[in-house]
């Protein structure tokens, strides 16, 4: 039977309270979060966390904080950002991979994030790529639009990421490439066979959408509060785990099992932390 991973990104780095009250915010809220999002079908945790203001900090401290009471609670596979927040510095952005997370996200590009924009050049992902590489963390690549298939391409030609390659689409986001079924169908057609992908799908809409876009091109799904705030039209989620309750429940009725952390360790080769 497949498998359906599930990543479950909680916060993200852009998301506030403003967006829906439910956000998780400090190491303990977000653990908790986290935990019960294990419980409803998560096998990944996204994870980025905030200051004691909110705002979106590369904080090492506040990375291992949350990691350890993450790892109290479950033995989720936890996936730092490495993309941080708009404006970050390279060197901000690549300090929490000290901690040897089992996983980290990799941006394949440079795209419009709404009026702002997220850049990341060759030089800077290879930097990321080899870091990522010495530690012994398993990458996601993420890729936002599909010249970002090709830059990754660039990376595993020069072997700075190694198979299985996991890759995260990143469809809707304002200013980058719209979620529809073709368009995904279009990328997973282009990244090399044998490799794994996730998708997300920014917005309501969108979000629920790429969710039958993998279960119907035998992908993976993101949920969570970084991409969607919404349960339904106009409808604020109550939490992540409500989200990743969805996408189990609609996973298993297209006749998927939901994946265990231990699965994804053994399909995408994640060493445990
Ligand atoms: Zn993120």
């Amino acid at each position: 039977m497949n498998k359906m991973i599930i990543t479950c990104a909680i916060c993200g780095a852009e998301t506030t309270r403003e967006h829906n009250p439910n956000l998780p915010l400090t190491p303990v809220e977000l653990a908790e979060a986290t935990y019960d999002a294990y419980k409803a079908g998560a096998s990944i945790v996204h994870l980025h966390v905030r200051d004691k203001e909110g705002n979106a900090t590369m904080d090492v401290g506040i990375f291992k904080e949350t990691m350890k009471l993450i790892r109290e609670k479950c033995d989720i596979v936890i996936e730092v950002t490495t993309g941080g927040g708009v404006g970050m510095s390279d060197e901000e952005r690549m300090q929490v991979l000290e901690l040897k997370p089992e996983m980290a996200s990799l941006d394949c590009g440079t795209v419009n994030f709404g009026d702002d924009f997220i850049v990341n050049t060759l030089p800077s992902m290879r930097l990321y790529a080899q870091k990522i590489k010495d530690y012994g963390v398993r990458p996601t690549l993420e890729c936002f639009d599909l010249s970002h298939i090709y830059a990754a391409n660039m990376l595993i030609k020069e072997e700075l990421v190694d198979p299985p390659f996991h890759y995260g689409f990143v469809m809707n986001v304002p200013g980058g490439v719209r979620y529809d079924v073709e368009t995904l169908d279009f990328f997973v057609r282009r990244i090399p066979k044998g490799s794994y992908w996730t998708v997300m799908g920014i917005g309501g809409r969108a979000s629920l959408l790429s969710h039958y876009g993998a279960l119907s091109l035998n992908g993976f799904i993101r949920v969570g509060f970084e991409d969607n705030v919404y349960y339904s039209k106009g409808i604020l989620a109550k939490s992540n785990a409500q989200l990743v309750e969805r996408a189990a429940r609609i996973s298993i009725e297209g006749g998927y099992e939901i994946a265990t952390p231990q699965d994804v360790r053994e399909l995408l080769k994640v060493k445990k932390l």
